[in-house]
């Protein structure tokens, strides 16, 4: 599908649109800038990219409001390199804004076709994670220690498997609350004994379902 003027225009005061909600790390609007989001939209839904809604993809999912990711990715403070557990593929798009800032990303999805159908058309994009298929809200240890996880999907309480596969000074960033609201929280793990965290706005995600999310 084409990037054409009009498609840069629209995404052009999508991002000033994050700006005028606070979202201020010029790196996270840079690359949002930089990625076609109405690719990962059926061509008949082309005139909802770039509205800061979020969009049902299939399968009971949604690919999150881009202000959601813009402030899920700012709270990351992601570094070029950094090792990136994200927790709920779904259309990809988060993935591919972590991929662009340089990070090596590694995608967990817990739904069968839609992890089949991302990891073949994301690197089609030129986005390459690693995607795996299964319950992330155990995290994904075989390839554990992470620099940085974040969840994309709202959970009960903090899956103390997720704290644990972080490195020492490692983020976490996740919603936490019912299945109507939850809070954003970053949990940064100082030590194994010692988590700092930090309470932010309200969100409203689809359900973490899995060993630490909704049964
Ligand atoms: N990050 C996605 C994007 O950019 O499009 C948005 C994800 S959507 C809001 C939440 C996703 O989390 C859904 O695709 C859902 O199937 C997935 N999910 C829910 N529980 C999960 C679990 N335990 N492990 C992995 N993925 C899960």
């Amino acid at each position: 599908m084409e990037d054409s003027y009009k498609h840069k225009g629209m995404r052009r005061r999508l991002i000033q649109k994050l700006r005028e909600k606070g979202i201020m790390d010029q790196s996270v609007l840079q690359v949002m800038e930089q990625i076609p989001r109405h690719v990962f939209f059926e061509k008949a839904f082309l005139e909802h990219a770039y509205q800061d809604k979020a969009f049902p993809i299939g399968h009971g999912q949604t690919i999150s409001q881009p202000f959601t990711v813009a402030f899920q990715t700012e709270l990351l403070k992601v570094k070029a390199g950094d090792k990136i557990l994200e927790i709920g593929t779904g259309s990809g798009y988060q993935a591919a804004v972590l991929v662009s800032l340089g990070a090596k990303v590694y995608t967990i999805e817990y739904q069968k076709p839609l992890y089949l159908k991302t990891k073949e058309f994301l690197p089609e994009l030129g986005y390459s994670p690693f995607f795996f298929y299964g319950d992330g809200s155990k995290g994904l240890a075989a390839h554990a220690p992470y620099d940085k996880i974040i969840v994309t999907a709202g959970a009960p309480t903090v899956p103390t498997a997720l704290l644990s596969q972080l490195v020492e000074g490692g983020i976490l960033v996740i919603p936490v609350g019912d299945n109507e609201v939850q809070k954003m929280l970053r949990l940064t793990k100082i030590s194994n004994k010692k988590i700092e965290k930090e309470v932010f706005t309200d969100f409203s995600f689809v359900p973490l379902k899995g060993e630490s999310g909704w049964k």
